[in-house]
């Protein structure tokens, strides 16, 4: 295991600190996975991929992780604007579905566009509707401890009470007073002794399909109560990270951290990590504005504002430009720009793997392959650097095209180690798939190696003055769509 120096900046003391687990050399991460109902968009990308590489770094410096993403599909969040009905309900009843078969269509989709994005599956994806018996068990303590209490059937968390015991409000730094001294004629909250009070558990109304039986009324848990519910169950308490988009900071996030402390008395949470939200154009996305992109459109580019199909992998890039907790800002120019870095990026990945030592230039340094490892290493551990890793990368492929245009002269054991920077860094750690149809590295290398086959073949038949052999090689490889180059050294193909 590599000597943990990692810092992780810690949304709620509002700074990095160094990453220590609660049980040493195991980890335990809890982020908070789509709402079932909806298209995969580029907002389920970014948390996705930014805590894929989390998960793929931690594992990379020898953490056993156990990877919790929820599957939030009780139904109680995205409710049709004219009807107030929830909306997995409401497409379940117009299109005679069980709720189940709207939930699985959904998450089936999910599944594909996060595949395509190389992002790990977790190792636990619980659905909330999976652990009621848990959630109504859960309320049952809250109850006891003193800060809910029962409403028409409902259950509602009694902020004012937590908040004279405990701060209602650290994470997000809301004004809690503000909060509380909101006026309360809000429709539909004369349930509620205070408007910023929460539901644990809801009452369903008569259309409400999704309901369960509870000691206070047949309904349906509150969205909060799944992740502290889930989180507790499979990582214990306290875990150490808990991750999410910004925007889930409160309330969701900050009414989990009331629920835990009314629960066990204390956090669950050693770190809370919150990935920045994306843009369109400027624009925040909204179904309204126009720019509600989904990812299958962004691979097919058949949405109207853009000009052509974007790769998953561009997309994965292109995200990964950014630290996570900056802002991305998606427009055709910018991911144009990113599909070219991303191509040079492969082009010396490739080139890599050609390359011939001891073939003349001056001698390359090991002090110059130690310091590109440095930085890419201390990089991740400030905070998952990444745009600062893909700056490093594009250094290692400058010392490729040297070695390959015979400026420097490299040993075998040297072109071994840069290869090993990339396959860790750019392979392993960004998740970056190098082969042309999307496989993995590993996935490919059969491939390459019969095009490499192929071309020596025809080198010998040039040799040989078969020009025959030679000219049907190169012709069908170009056919097929290689792009072969005759070089100093050999050949080069790259995929057109
Ligand atoms: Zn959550």
């Amino acid at each position: 295991m590599r000597d943990n120096q990692l810092l992780i900046y810690n949304s709620l003391s509002r700074q990095k600190e160094l990453f220590k687990p609660v049980h040493p050399g195991r980890v335990g991460m809890y982020v908070c996975g789509p709402t079932v109902y909806g298209d995969g968009h580029l907002g389920h990308a970014r948390p996705a991929i930014t805590f894929d590489v989390v998960f793929r770094y931690l594992t990379h410096l020898g953490y056993k992780v156990r990877y919790v993403r929820n599957i939030t599909d009780v139904g109680h969040l995205e409710h049709d604007a004219d009807s107030g009905e929830d909306k997995i309900a409401k497409k379940a009843r117009l299109e005679q579905l069980e709720p189940m078969e709207v939930v699985q269509h959904y998450l089936n989709r999910y599944h594909k566009a996060m595949d395509a994005l190389n992002v790990i599956p977790p190792s636990i994806e619980p659905h909330a509707s999976g652990h009621i018996i848990e959630q109504i068990e859960y309320i049952k303590k809250i109850l006891e401890a003193g800060y809910a209490y029962e409403s028409e059937g409902s259950v509602y968390f009694d902020v004012p009470k937590y908040n004279a015991d405990h701060h209602y409000g650290k994470l997000s730094g809301r004004n809690i007073d503000e909060l509380l001294s909101t006026t309360r004629d809000l429709d539909g909250q004369q349930e509620k002794r205070n408007p910023a009070d929460f539901a644990l558990w809801k009452k369903a109304s008569p259309e409400h399909i999704m309901r369960w039986p509870s000691p206070w009324s047949d309904g349906f848990p509150g969205w909060h109560l799944e992740c502290s519910t889930m989180g507790e169950k499979y990582l214990g308490t306290p875990f150490d990270i808990h991750g999410g988009g910004m925007d889930l900071k409160f309330p969701h996030h900050e009414c989990e951290i009331a629920q835990s402390v009314a629960h066990n008395g204390h956090d669950s949470v050693r770190y809370w990590m919150h990935n920045n939200m994306i843009t369109i154009e400027g624009q925040k996305m909204g179904k309204s504005l126009g720019n509600f992109i989904t990812l299958d459109e962004f691979f097919s580019g058949s949405h109207p504002k853009l000009k052509q199909a974007y790769s998953p992998m561009v997309i994965r890039f292109f995200i990964l430009q950014a630290h996570y907790r900056g802002t991305v800002d998606f427009s055709n120019e910018a991911l144009q720009a990113s599909e070219k870095a991303l191509q040079r990026m492969l082009d010396g990945y490739r080139r890599l793997k050609s390359l011939k030592a001891d073939n003349g230039g001056a001698p390359l340094a090991d002090s110059e392959l130690e310091s590109l490892e440095k930085r890419m290493y201390e990089a991740m551990d400030d905070d998952l650097n990444t745009p600062i890793v893909i700056a490093a990368l594009f250094d290692a492929c400058s010392v490729v095209n040297n070695i390959n245009d015979g400026r420097t002269s490299a040993t075998a054991a040297q072109i071994e180690r840069l290869q090993g920077l990339f396959d860790t860094f750019l392979v392993d750690i960004l998740g970056i798939q190098t082969g042309a149809e999307g496989g993995d590295a590993a996935d490919m290398k059969p491939y390459e190696g019969a095009v490499d086959l192929l071309l020596e073949m025809r080198s010998k038949a040039k040799a040989d003055k078969d020009w025959t052999t030679s000219d049907m090689i190169r012709d069908r490889l170009a056919a097929l769509g290689f792009d072969v180059k005759d070089t100093k050294n050999g050949f080069e193909w790259s995929v057109k």
